[in-house]
């Protein structure tokens, strides 16, 4: 339930978005304020509901030509799925009553636009319901780059092949000098700007995410929440806001990276609440990286969905989550109730299922 002093701060003056980047390094510094004020745009946004979606990833391969230095996943030499895999995975996935498939892969040598269209149309062959949410700003930068067609032209081809959504990974920070420590050969910024503002003009929502908790600086992460921000004013194509905290193990950036205790985790969470309000109202915390008690701690200031049902997960796993790979339905809504709060499941898009 919520604290009386939660209930106590008024919204309606509140014009949070209009926060300037000092205001915003002050309330951070300011945990109790940010926290009520986080809450309170929560409760008059979202009411007492928090969503999750019964979902499946399927990392088709981890064969990749990057060199992120947070990612535990790459390998050089590891696996691609075959379209009898693929299909397995996702017959199970719709038994098990997911509405949605979440593809993606390391950047396999030579894929070229052809690839991934085929995956989306041999899902939607058999499964025409399943929504897939497919390819982060990265993949589709590089089928671009291998295939002739540019990103615009790429992204239309997979709409009609059948994506439905676009993960917004690769955002990591969107603060180059950031970028260039944490992922040298990664898309810069502002190609991944580029590459969101196509496919919400294409109309193919995306959701929007930070990796935080690594070397970057609070005014980093305030200049990319500004960045989400700007774009969802003038496009509105951004479903969600995922906070993803950066996972140490098993990674080069994991030797030099600061840690940070659970109180900073859930202030995270908080000022994204409130600098991305109105804007964005929809703010993620992932139950797989930051565990399902912290999650659901996060839904008291400013949560509002827990993500899905994962099915699988190897991200995070091989970067040393101790969280199991999977959490039913039912334990999903059993742990937004013990948070005082009405499980809804929601699809991809956020419409209201059940
Ligand atoms: S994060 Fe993605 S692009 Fe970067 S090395 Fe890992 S698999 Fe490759």
């Amino acid at each position: 339930m919520l604290s009386d002093a939660c209930r106590s701060t008024s919204c309606e003056d509140v014009s949070p978005h209009e926060m300037d980047r000092e205001e915003m390094m002050a309330i951070w510094n300011e945990p109790v304020r940010l926290f009520r004020l986080a809450n309170a745009l929560r409760e008059m946004t979202c009411g007492e509901e928090v969503s999750f979606v019964v979902n499946r990833n399927i990392n088709f391969t981890n064969i990749c030509v990057g060199s992120c230095r947070f990612c535990a996943f790459r390998r050089s030499d590891g696996y691609k799925l075959t379209k009898e895999e693929i299909s397995e995975k996702v017959r199970a996935a719709e038994e098990f009553g997911a509405t949605e498939i979440c593809l993606q892969g390391g950047l396999a040598p030579g894929m070229v636009l052809e690839d991934y269209c085929e995956m989306l149309e041999l899902i939607k062959r058999d499964y025409p319901r399943m929504h897939l949410h497919a390819y982060s700003p990265m993949e589709v930068f590089y089928m671009s780059k291998n295939s002739v067609p540019g990103v615009w032209d790429s992204i239309r081809e997979l709409k009609r092949a059948g994506l439905g959504s676009m993960p917004g990974t690769a955002a990591e920070v969107l603060v180059d000098r950031v970028r260039r420590e944490i992922c040298p050969e990664k898309l810069s910024s502002e190609e991944w700007c580029q590459v969101i503002n196509i496919a919400h003009r294409l109309g193919v929502p995306t959701t929007s995410t930070l990796l935080y908790g690594h070397v970057e600086s609070l005014e980093d992460r305030i200049i990319h929440l500004e960045i989400l921000r700007r774009i969802q004013a003038d496009t509105g194509g951004f479903t969600e806001f995922v906070l993803l905290p950066f996972m140490p193990g098993n990674n080069p950036l994991g030797l030099i990276a600061r840690r940070i205790d659970p109180l900073e985790h859930l202030k995270m969470h908080a000022l994204a609440r409130v600098v991305l309000h109105p804007l964005i109202t929809n703010i993620q915390a992932s139950w797989v990286k930051l565990g399902r008690d912290l999650a659901g701690r996060t839904t008291a200031w400013g949560v509002n969905d827990l993500g899905g049902t994962l099915m699988e997960e190897n991200i995070s796993r091989t970067a040393g989550s101790k969280e199991s790979q999977c959490i039913t339905p039912g334990e999903l809504k059993e742990m937004i109730e013990r948070c005082g709060r009405r499980p809804v499941q929601r699809s991809t898009l956020y419409e209201r299922l059940g």
